[in-house]
């Protein structure tokens, strides 16, 4: 029997919180002709009793994750905004002009590795394995590498460039199969005084705010201080600092350095405090999850008796908006079906005529909210929902509607001049 064990310590005093079931890859968007041999794999969110880490714990093979990433962060303004103030911000506290030498990992189209290359850093390595998106880094001053990073990589490059100063793994570091041997490689590339930053996806946020949407196989950490520091202390590194950031639907920024090393930086007051809180909600107990789970399974009640009411009573038509893995696994979660949703609309050409995985949902430009003038918008980029507002007040103003599927369901109209937020329950 292959006996299920944790990702971080190995231990087997795991927890089921949710069982998604047999579930295709949340980035495998594909064509009519490939529906036959998609595959789906199971989808089990467990909780280790051992070291409190949150995680998909099925294994699927890396090489079949990350194959053809759809996923530009340029396409977002807000992301390209995000990456142009951390790059200036994480310089100006941590190295020095004209000499440090920074590392990205996962660097994806660039979209931080061009604000870091305008800060007269003397070396701006990026590396990822997604050939379709590294390739359209052209800047001669950002040395890109389309490889994994593991522990051979760095000290490949250590051995090219030297010792960096600062390693960045934002939007990453829950993504990595083998993430031993990634923090390996992180360590020995790391200089004795240097700083890992990495910005990933708070647990908080995903408890609270009910984001089931962020879980999908390629997400397969879900990360609390509470089990970080546990991790990282098994490799001679701490956390010294956070920052919480609004992006990505609450993620946090995580320091790490070198136990001991890097005196110049106290401990944060931020890093105890928030350590004190986690233990306040129960992040290390089993029944904070289990609760989470219950409280999940009333919002996809809520949202499929909504549908259902706009296609049996109402009989106006429902599209999505935002092919993304957070769109997938809610309608593989939900169950969403092609009578109660027509088609998806994204932003980023390389999906469009695509289909979503599992569902085989159609993937349109937004050009077809005015052709076709659909009813309702089912908004899955729900934390960008401000951002989708402003683009589409023509829609609104039309009298289009949009639904807000988390952390509760909402109806969005434009009524009397303003926006009207109604809650559905
Ligand atoms: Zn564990």
């Amino acid at each position: 029997m292959n006996e299920l064990k944790c990702r971080f310590c190995q231990s087997s005093n795991i927890s089921l919180i949710i069982d998604f079931g047999n579930v295709a890859l949340a980035g495998a968007f594909l064509q009519p002709g490939q529906f036959p041999d998609e595959i789906k794999y199971p989808q089990q969110l467990y909780f280790c009793k051992d070291c409190f880490l949150l995680q998909i714990i099925n294994k699927v093979d890396p090489s079949v994750l990350f194959k053809d990433y759809f996923y530009f962060s340029s396409a977002i303004k807000t992301l390209r905004d995000h990456f142009a103030v951390f790059a200036q911000e994480v310089t100006k506290r941590f190295l020095t002009p004209g000499q440090s030498a920074v590392l990205e990992i996962g660097c994806n189209d660039g979209v931080m590795l061009r604000a870091f290359a305008k800060l007269d850093l003397k070396t701006v390595i990026g590396i990822d394995p997604s050939t379709n998106v590294i390739s359209t880094i052209k800047e001669p001053n950002i040395i890109t590498i389309n490889d994994f990073f593991t522990e051979k990589a760095a000290n490949e490059i250590k051995n090219k460039y030297g010792a960096m100063n600062m390693i960045v793994a934002n939007n990453v570091f829950a993504h990595i199969d083998d993430i031993q041997d990634v923090t390996r490689g992180i360590d020995l590339l790391l200089a004795k005084d240097g700083v890992f930053i990495f910005e990933v996806h708070y647990i908080g946020s995903l408890i609270n705010e009910l984001q089931y949407d962020m879980i999908y196989h390629e997400h397969l950490y879900y990360y609390s201080l509470l089990a970080l520091e546990k991790y990282f202390s098994g490799f001679g590194m701490e956390i010294f600092d956070i920052k919480p950031i609004p992006i990505h639907a609450g993620s946090m920024r995580y320091y790490v350095r070198k136990k001991g090393e890097l005196k110049q930086v106290p401990l944060s007051n931020d890093v105890i405090e928030l350590k004190r809180q986690e233990i306040g909600a129960g992040y290390d107990r089993e029944a904070a999850y289990l609760n989470y789970a219950h409280r999940v399974e009333k919002t996809k009640i809520a949202l499929i008796k909504l549908l259902d009411q706009i296609r049996d009573v109402e009989n106006k038509s429902v599209v999505g908006y935002g092919a993304s893995g957070r769109a997938n696994t809610l309608i593989q979660y939900c169950q969403i079906n092609n009578t109660q949703l027509k088609y998806i609309i994204d932003d980023a050409p390389a999906k469009q005529g695509f289909y979503t995985p599992g569902s085989h949902f159609p993937i349109k430009a937004r050009e077809v909210l005015e052709t076709e003038s659909p009813d309702y918008v089912l908004v899955f980029a729900w934390s960008f929902i401000n951002e989708i507002i402003n683009k589409n007040m023509k829609y609104l103003m039309g009298g289009g509607k949009m639904i807000i599927p988390l952390p509760a369901v909402k109806v969005v109209s434009y009524e009397d001049g303003k926006i009207k937020e109604e809650l559905y329950s």
